[in-house]
């Protein structure tokens, strides 16, 4: 099986797409990602998986908190921006909920301070205890094979 193959195979399950943000010396750093989940209700606890090529793994090593805003349909371009797939510069205004950057205008914001992280191949698993959140009443953005995609209600 080459890694073609297997990213095409993970490719085929339908994500919602998520910025990770923390800051570290007063410095705000955002990363998009799709590798999220909730783990656990009682305490209510949520892992991101973080590439060791990412400079975000050393940011939340260090800060030990960060957020996962899940993005709303219109916020594309800000996945493509934090995916570092846009050239142009762009300023990006964040709020703080819980004392954590937040990205206003996602369906979800969720503030979490890290309580284990695990290396697991190529990657580090941080678990997240959920501080504090907010909900807005927006729809998702979908990733799925590579794309986005938006809900259609049947
Ligand atoms: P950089 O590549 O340096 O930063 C990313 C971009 O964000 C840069 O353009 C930077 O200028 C901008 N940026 C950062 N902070 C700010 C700020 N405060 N204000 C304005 N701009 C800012 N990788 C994973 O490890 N795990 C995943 O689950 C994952 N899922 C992904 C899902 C999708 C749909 C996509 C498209 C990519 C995913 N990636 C994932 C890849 C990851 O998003 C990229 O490799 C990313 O570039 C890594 O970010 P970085 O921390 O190395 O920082």
């Amino acid at each position: 099986m080459d890694d073609r193959q297997f990213r095409n195979a993970m490719g085929k399950f339908a994500t919602g797409v998520t910025v990770v943000a923390t800051e570290v010396d007063g410095s705000v750093h955002g990363m998009t990602a799709n590798a999220f989940m909730s783990v656990s209700l009682n305490p209510k606890l949520v892992v991101v998986s973080i590439s060791e090529k990412a400079q975000m793994l050393d940011k939340i090593n260090q800060s030990g908190k960060f957020s996962v805003n899940i993005l709303s349909s219109s916020q594309q371009d800000l996945s493509m921006h934090f995916a570092g797939q846009q050239k142009n510069h762009q300023e990006v205004k964040f709020d703080l909920v819980g004392g954590i950057p937040v990205l206003p205008g996602s369906v979800a914001q969720i503030a979490c301070e890290v309580t284990a992280a695990h290396i697991e191949g190529d990657h580090t698993l941080f678990i997240g205890k959920v501080t504090d959140l907010q909900i807005e009443d927006l729809e998702p953005l979908i990733y799925f094979s590579g794309k986005y995609r938006s809900l259609i209600e049947e």
